[in-house]
């Protein structure tokens, strides 16, 4: 091991260690958080779509509330900034962007992909959102109004998109399954497919 890694070992021992005997985090809730960390993924913020589409009190708590919502299905979401959820509908759609940095939320969608970050989308978004759409081969109909929503450090959003038509009777897990990451950013659509 470097001198470096070994400091960063020790320094992080040290923390771990401060942080116990202060009574501000235990190694139960650090590995906890890790975990959550870890598993937090689209394959969360497309359960809560699902539920969406096929539970109207659930879809009623997550416009209202998302946070709510989400930790109702048991993902946790404490100490992080509020979750926001557009509502897309036949006549009105929604793209969310960080315009300053990166500002995703990581516990229902995971990690922002790499393009998210890029200074091209935080630009386009804004400048030319329907261009951009449609290098996504998104064409919205004529006379549906687009809203671009900036995801900041204090209030993270997503979409709650459009239920495919051809989706009638389908159980929930199989809705989950065609829900995508560019779905709840609202680059993409979701297909019946
Ligand atoms: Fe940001």
């Amino acid at each position: 091991m470097s001198v470096l890694a070994a400091d960063s070992v020790n320094l992080l021992a040290a923390l771990r260690a401060v942080l116990a005997a202060k009574g501000i985090a235990g190694p139960e809730e650090i590995a906890g958080q890790i975990r959550s960390t870890d598993e937090a993924s689209p394959a969360q913020g497309a359960r809560m779509v699902a539920k969406a589409w096929t539970d109207p009190a659930f879809r009623a708590l997550m416009l209202e509330d998302g946070t709510r919502a989400a930790e109702s299905l048991g993902i946790p979401m404490r100490g992080l900034p509020p979750l926001g959820v557009l509502e897309d509908r036949p006549e009105a759609h929604h793209l969310v962007v960080c315009t300053l940095c990166s500002c995703y939320p990581r516990a229902v969608l995971g990690y922002p992909p790499f393009w998210y970050k890029s200074a091209s989308y935080r630009a386009r978004a804004v400048r030319d959102p329907r261009g951009l759409l449609l290098e996504w081969g998104t064409v919205l109909p004529a006379g549906v109004k687009l809203t671009v929503v900036d995801s900041t450090a204090d209030y993270r959003w997503m979409v709650l998109p459009l239920r495919p038509a051809a989706t009638a009777g389908w159980s929930e897990a199989k809705l989950a399954a065609i829900v995508r990451e560019g779905d709840m950013i609202g680059v993409t659509i979701p297909l019946a497919s």
